[in-house]
């Protein structure tokens, strides 16, 4: 019998806001609970920090979102983005569920953005986090040590203990943690190169990585070796174009290059490969992501006029200054010729001086994860629910967002599923004691 240094109803492994949601559901439901945090306090919160919107359903307009949008209308949604391989049971669940996300967040002192204030463009089907997801994250740590959970930061989950409900984590020293049930919250693993390129090959795992650098996905790895079935493709990620002078990790939403139909992108032999105003809205994002991973070295470079870089939005890098072609051609290391023939069949930038933006992909999220049931329990490859372990968040989310993604979908997600699994978790945790007791 091993002897563990910490012992638990529930086990929260994570700290976005799935963990948050799990941890604060399963406390107000009566069970004891520690939250493990693979992150310093500084450093909580995952991507969930560098989020913004959810997509939601409601059926009355409010002043944090115009209109109506049904939970029929964000099921169908769903289910049409996600194509045949997206679990219909569970979008069901998250577009139903989904109602009650902002008031059950707003109850334990989230803020959300009002927008007949003006300050953000009103969305039928997404509401705004006010201050944005560290805002969101610093009321929910809040809200789950008002009410009793145990919040253990710099505390990384090694790996589940195949022999019995026990996990190893590193607080300092390697310690064990006995629980009655684990809700496993701990995001992908986008962090992790050596994953990454096992599945994408040595140039792409390059790629810079827009989130937590703890995303390394040690508990999925343990998940499946235990015989978790998986779901989702291998090697498969949300990526967007950022600034390639970005950091390796934690870059956020500043790096996004959103002003590429505004100017021409060329790749790395000054060649130019799309049209740059063929897409509109935010599916623009992931396409050229995905558009400049295809392309040799996985670099390309938007280049703009002087209209046009006054015209765009704020931006983490100075675009890089040419006077003329040549000296841009010479900036980039790419042949006059290409350069010159690239400017000639764009046709709409104006003369010098140039501004250019050097672009890589960068990752979002990836796309592998672990299948559960509707009530969040980890489905084992025999398709046999387990009864004490969960899953939230975006190690589960693969089961619904598959080859193409809802904008606001992912932290959704993370809520809707957190609290179900807090909940079953929860309950799990009290029929055991039960029994134990008998
Ligand atoms: C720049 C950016 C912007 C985004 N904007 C949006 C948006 O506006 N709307 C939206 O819906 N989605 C957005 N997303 C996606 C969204 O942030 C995530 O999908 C969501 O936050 C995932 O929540 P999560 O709780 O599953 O994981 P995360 O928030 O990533 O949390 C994972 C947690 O697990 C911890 N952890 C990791 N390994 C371990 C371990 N072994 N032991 C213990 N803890 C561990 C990490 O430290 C972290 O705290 C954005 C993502 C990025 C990168």
């Amino acid at each position: 019998m091993r002897t563990a240094t910490f012992a638990c109803d529930v086990l929260v492994a994570g700290g976005g806001v799935a963990a948050l949601c799990a941890a604060i559901s399963a406390r107000e439901a009566g069970a004891s609970v520690i939250l493990a945090e693979k992150a310093p306090v500084e450093m909580r919160g995952g991507n969930t920090r560098h989020s913004r919107n959810f997509r939601v359903a409601h059926d009355e307009a409010s002043h944090l979102s115009p209109g109506t949008y049904s939970a029929d209308e964000y099921f169908v949604e769903i289910m049409q983005v996600a194509g045949e391989a997206g679990n219909e049971a569970l979008a069901q669940t998250l577009a139903h569920e989904s109602k009650t996300v902002v008031t059950w967040l707003a109850e334990r002192d989230v803020v959300f953005e009002n927008c007949e204030r003006g300050r953000i463009p009103g969305s039928r089907k997404t509401v705004f986090v006010l201050g944005g997801g560290k805002a969101m994250v610093n009321a929910l740590y809040a809200a789950a040590m008002r009410c009793g959970v145990t919040v253990l930061y710099d505390c990384g989950i090694t790996a589940i203990c195949e022999d019995g409900p026990a996990a190893m984590l590193r607080h300092g020293s390697h310690q064990t943690v006995a629980y009655k049930a684990m809700v496993v919250c701990t995001g992908g693993y986008q962090a992790n190169p050596q994953w990454l390129e096992s599945e994408l090959g040595s140039e792409m795992a390059d790629f810079v990585n827009r989130g937590t650098p703890f995303a390394e996905g040690e508990l999925l790895q343990s998940l499946l070796n235990m015989g978790a079935k998986a779901v989702g493709v291998p090697g498969a990620c949300h990526l967007v174009a950022v600034d390639a002078r970005s950091p390796r990790h934690d870059g956020g939403i500043i790096t996004r290059v959103k002003n590429i139909p505004l100017g021409m992108v060329v790749d790395c032999f000054g060649r130019r490969f799309h049209a740059e105003d063929a897409e509109e809205g935010p599916s623009r994002y992931s396409m050229w992501g995905n558009l400049i991973a295809k392309r040799p070295r996985q670099r390309a470079t938007l280049i703009l006029d002087e209209a046009a870089r006054c015209r765009s939005g704020p931006s983490a890098f100075l675009p890089l200054r040419a006077e003329n072609l040549a000296e841009m051609a010479d900036l980039l290391r790419v042949e006059p010729g290409n350069l010159r023939k690239s400017v000639q069949e764009h046709g709409r930038l104006a003369g010098p001086p140039y501004w250019a933006i050097p672009l890589c992909p960068g990752i979002t999220f990836t796309g592998r994860g672990v299948a559960v049931d509707p009530q969040a329990r980890v489905v084992m490859n025999d398709d046999t629910p387990c009864d004490n372990l969960f899953a939230a968040g975006m190690i589960m989310a693969p089961n619904i967002i598959t080859s193409d993604y809802l904008a606001g979908t992912a932290i959704t997600i993370g809520a809707v599923f957190g609290r179900i699994a807090g909940q079953g978790a929860t309950r799990h945790a009290i029929a055991q004691a039960d029994a134990d007791r008998r």
